[in-house]
C-alpha cells in the first residue's frame, strides 16, 4: 500500500533506537526525508547512515537533548519545512508514589508533555499554513492503564492526551492530523533492562525472565519496532484525515477491555 507520503519530511525525535528508529524507518521506506534525533551522536549518526543506504531519502541527524529548551532550538534550527512530527522522548524513572516531589513532576512534565507541546506550537503553524501536517505523539499504554510505578509518566502522558484531544479538534478542519499512539511492551533496550532487573530481583535465568514477561501478553511475545513503526507510519499517511484525536493502543490484547 502506497501511504502517499513520498517526498514528505518528517522530524523523527528520539529515533537514534527503540520505537522512535522504528517510525523513522518505516516512514523512510514510504520515501519520507528525516531529521532524526538523540542525544548520543555515535548511535544516531550509525542509524542515519542505515537509513540513507535503505531507503536513499535525505536523513539530517542531530545530536540534542530534545526536552531542554536548547536541543529543541538547535533541532528546529535544523529544520526546514516538517510535514510530519513524532513526538518522542525516554521515559521518567519508576518510583513509588509518596518520594515524588514537585521538581520530579515538573522534570516528567518538562519532558513527555511540555516537550512535545512545544515542538507542535513550533510546527504546526507551518503545516496549518500549507494545509498538510501530521503529528503522532509516542506516549504510552499506561494512559489507558496506570503502571503503578511509573506514576510521573501515568501523570505527564495523562496530560498530554488531554491537550492533544482539544488541540486535534482544532486543527484538523486545516489538514493538520493529530493522534497518540500508545505503546505496550516492545522490544527495546528499555524492556530489555527491565526484563534483565526481574532476572536478577527473582534470581531466575534470562529465558525464563522472558518466557515470563511474553506469557503475559494474549499473543505469548511482545511487539517489534517494525510493527510499531508500520502503525505510526500510517498515522501519518494521505489515508488518516478522518482519525482525529485517537489514542491507538498498540499492546497486543494486553489491556484487557471490550472497548
Ligand atoms: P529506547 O529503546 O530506550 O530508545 C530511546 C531513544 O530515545 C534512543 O534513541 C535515545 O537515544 C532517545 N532519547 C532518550 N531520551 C532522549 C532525549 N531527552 N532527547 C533526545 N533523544 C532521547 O526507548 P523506547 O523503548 O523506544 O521508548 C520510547 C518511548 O516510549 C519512551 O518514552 C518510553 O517510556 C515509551 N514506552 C516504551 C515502551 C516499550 O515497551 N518499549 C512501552 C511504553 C512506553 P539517546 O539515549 O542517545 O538520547
Amino acid at each position: 500500500m502506497d501511504l502517499g507520503i513520498k517526498g514528505k519530511t518528517a522530524l523523527v525525535c528520539a529515533s537514534s533506537k527503540g520505537l522512535g528508529r522504528g517510525c523513522a524507518m518505516a516512514l523512510a521506506a514510504e520515501g519520507v526525508n528525516l531529521v532524526i534525533n538523540a542525544r548520543g551522536a555515535e548511535a544516531l549518526e550509525a542509524t542515519a547512515e542505515e537509513i540513507r543506504a535503505a531507503h536513499g531519502v535525505e536523513v539530517t541527524a542531530v545530536a540534542a537533548d530534545i526536552t531542554s529548551e536548547e536541543g529543541r532550538a538547535k533541532v528546529l534550527e535544523a529544520c526546514g519545512q516538517i510535514d510530519i512530527l513524532v513526538n518522542n522522548a525516554g521515559g521518567p524513572p519508576p518510583g513509588f508514589w509518596p518520594d515524588w516531589e514537585r521538581e520530579d513532576f515538573i522534570a516528567a512534565l518538562d519532558a513527555n508533555m511540555l516537550t512535545p507541546i512545544a515542538l507542535i506550537k513550533a510546527l504546526v503553524p507551518g503545516m496549518i499554513d500549507r494545509g498538510w501536517g501530521r503529528v503522532v505523539n509516542i506516549t504510552s499504554a499506561s494512559v489507558r492503564s496506570p503502571i503503578a510505578q511509573l506514576g510521573l509518566s501515568n501523570s505527564a502522558r495523562a496530560g498530554l492526551t488531554g491537550y492533544v484531544a482539544g488541540t486535534s479538534r482544532q486543527v484538523c478542519g486545516k489538514g493538520v492530523i493529530m493522534n497518540n499512539l500508545l505503546p505496550g511492551s516492545h522490544d527495546t533496550d528499555r524492556i530489555k533492562a527491565l526484563t534483565e532487573s526481574t532476572r536478577q530481583r527473582e534470581g531466575i535465568t534470562m529465558d525464563e525472565a522472558v518466557a515470563k514477561r511474553n506469557a503475559a501478553n494474549p499473543t505469548g511475545r511482545i511487539g517489534t519496532a517494525e510493527e510499531f513503526g508500520a502503525t505510526c507510519a500510517f498515522m501519518c499517511s494521505q489515508y488518516v484525515g478522518f482519525m482525529v484525536g485517537q489514542n491507538i493502543l498498540l499492546d497486543g490484547g494486553a489491556f484487557n477491555a471490550t472497548l
